[in-house]
C-alpha cells in the first residue's frame, strides 16, 4: 500500500466573493485566507452521548472549539463547467429536524468522480455546478435534529447516496432501489468530499466498529458489488465477472465467499488482474490476448457461464459474456457503457438469458449483507491500494485516472 503523509497544509489561494446555491446550501465566501490550518477548523475530540439522553440544545451545547452552523469547512467543489476541481472553504451545511451533521473521516474516489472531475458529456448533462461532489464516505454523528432518536454524536457511519422520495409505488412498497426520483449525493444534491455532510437520518448506516476504517468508507461501491453479486444464487455456480475494477474486485471477492466454483475475471489491465487473483478468481485474462471459449475448456467447463456481472461498461466485453454463457444463464449488468451497444438478441432470446440492470444498493438489505459477510471472513481490504490526504487531490485522481490501482481513499481526518 501507498501512503502519502497526511496533515499537509491546503494548498493556498485566494478566491473573490462568490455567492451560489448548492441544492438547500446557500454557499456565500469571502476573500478567502491563504493556506489555512485545515486541522484547527475541526473538532478535536469526539463527543459521546448516550442514545435517548439528548437533545439537540444539550448536543449543540458539547460540540467543541464553538463549531456552529456559520462555520466553514474546505470542499471538493465542481465550481466550474470545465475540467477540474476546486478545493475551497464553503459554509458547513444548514441542517433540518429529520437530518443528521455527520464529520467526514475517509473517502472513497469513485470512476463517476472522475467521470465529474474530467466533465465528460455524461456530467455535463447531470452535475449541477457548483456542487461539492463525492459520494463513498464514513464519518463521525457530530449533531441530530430534533426528530432523529436512531443515532448519535459520536456514533461512526456511513450514507446511503441514493436519496429517495419516499412516496412513489416502489418506495412505499419497501422498494427503495427502485424510486422513481433518487437523488445522487455528489452528483445532484451537495456531496461527501468535505469535512463535513448533512443527510437524512434515512439515510445514515450505522457500522459494526469491528470493520476496519476504510473499509467502512467504501461501502458504497461495495454496496454496487454485492447487490449485484448476490443478484443471483451463485453456490456451486461458474461465474464470469467483466472488468476487475474496484467494483469486479469486490464482487470476485464475494461471490468467493458465497461459493462460486470457477470465477473467471476478464480486465486489459495486469495490475488488476493481479489483484482479481488475490481476490479469489480461479482465473484470470485479458480478452485481447487469450479466447474465453478456450479458457472454459482448460477448466473443464461443458456448457458455459451460469452467471455472468458485467462489471466493465465495455461493449466487447458485454458481447463475449454473451457467447459464453451457458443456456439458461444469468446476467446482472452494472457496468454503464458510454454509448448505445448493439448485441446479437438471438442469444439471449434463444439461450433464455436472463438479463437484470443493477442500480446502487437495496436499502438496506445489501447493507445488512455487507455487515454480515465482513463479520464472518469476508476481506476487501486488498481492493485498497491507495490513500491520500485530501489536499492531495490531484495526485489522487491522477493514480486513479491512470487505472495501476485498486480503490484510492482520501483521508480528511487522521485519527491516529
Ligand atoms: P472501473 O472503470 O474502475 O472498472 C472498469 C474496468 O473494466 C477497468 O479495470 C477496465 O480496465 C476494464 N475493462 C475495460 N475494457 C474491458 C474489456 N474489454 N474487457 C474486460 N474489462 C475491461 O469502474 P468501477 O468503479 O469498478 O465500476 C465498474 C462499472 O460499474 C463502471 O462502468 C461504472 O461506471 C459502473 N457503476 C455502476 C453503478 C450502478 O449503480 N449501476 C455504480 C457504480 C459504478
Ligand atoms: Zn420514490
Amino acid at each position: 500500500m501507498l501512503r502519502s503523509t497526511p496533515g499537509a497544509n491546503p494548498t493556498s489561494f485566494l478566491s473573490n466573493i462568490i455567492l451560489a446555491r448548492f441544492g438547500q446550501v446557500v454557499m456565500s465566501t469571502g476573500t478567502l485566507e491563504a493556506g489555512r490550518d485545515v486541522s484547527s477548523s475541526s473538532p478535536t475530540r469526539p463527543i459521546f452521548v448516550t442514545p435517548g439522553t439528548f437533545d439537540i440544545f444539550t448536543v449543540e451545547a458539547a460540540i467543541p472549539q464553538g463549531l456552529t452552523m456559520t462555520q466553514q469547512m474546505w470542499a471538493l467543489v465542481k465550481r466550474r463547467a470545465e475540467p477540474g476541481l476546486w478545493l475551497e472553504r464553503v459554509p458547513i451545511p444548514e441542517m433540518g429536524i429529520n437530518d443528521v451533521l455527520i464529520e467526514v473521516l475517509q473517502t472513497g474516489i469513485c470512476g463517476t468522480d472522475l467521470h465529474i472531475y474530467r466533465w465528460d458529456p455524461w456530467a455535463r448533462k447531470t452535475v449541477p455546478v457548483p456542487l461539492i461532489i463525492g459520494h463513498e464516505f464514513v464519518g463521525r454523528v457530530v449533531r441530530v435534529g430534533e426528530n432523529v432518536k436512531d443515532f448519535y454524536p459520536g456514533e461512526i457511519v456511513s450514507g446511503e447516496g441514493h436519496v429517495v422520495c419516499g412516496r412513489c409505488r416502489n418506495c412505499l412498497a419497501g422498494r427503495r432501489h427502485l424510486c422513481k426520483d433518487t437523488q445522487a449525493i455528489g452528483v445532484n444534491r451537495p456531496g461527501a468530499f468535505a469535512e463535513y455532510i448533512v443527510l437524512p437520518m434515512t439515510n445514515v448506516w450505522a457500522h459494526d466498529p469491528s470493520i476496519p476504517r476504510e473499509v467502512q468508507a467504501i461501502f458504497d461501491p461495495f454496496g454496487n458489488a454485492v447487490h449485484t453479486a448476490l443478484s443471483f444464487p451463485v453456490l456451486g455456480e461458474d461465474v464470469l465477472i467483466t472488468g476487475a475494477g474496484p467494483i469486479g474486485l469486490m464482487a470476485t471477492a464475494v461471490v468467493r465467499h458465497a461459493g462460486a466454483r470457477f470465477i473467471v475475471v476478464a480486465d486489459i489491465n495486469p495490475y488488476r488482474l493481479e489483484l482479481a487473483s488475490r481476490m479469489g478468481a480461479n482465473r484470470v485474462f485479458d480478452p485481447r490476448s487469450e479466447d474465453l471459449h478456450a479458457i472454459q475448456r482448460e477448466l473443464g467447463m461443458k456448457e458455459g457461464f451460469d452467471v455472468g456481472l458485467e462489471m466493465s461498461g465495455n461493449p466487447q466485453a458485454f458481447r463475449m459474456m454473451l457467447d459464453n454463457m451457458a443456456h439458461g444463464g444469468k446476467i446482472a449488468l452494472l457496468g454503464i457503457p458510454e454509448t448505445d451497444v448493439a448485441i446479437d438478441w438471438h442469444q439471449v432470446i434463444f439461450n433464455g438469458l436472463t438479463i437484470k440492470g443493477i442500480y446502487g444498493r437495496e436499502m438496506y438489505e445489501t447493507w445488512y449483507k455487507m455487515t454480515v459477510m465482513l463479520q464472518s471472513g469476508l476481506d476487501i481490504r486488498p481492493v485498497i491500494t491507495h490513500k491520500f490526504h485530501y489536499t492531495e487531490y490531484e495526485q489522487a485522481f491522477r493514480i486513479l485516472a491512470e487505472g495501476n490501482c485498486g480503490k484510492v481513499i482520501l483521508v480528511w481526518k487522521d485519527e491516529s
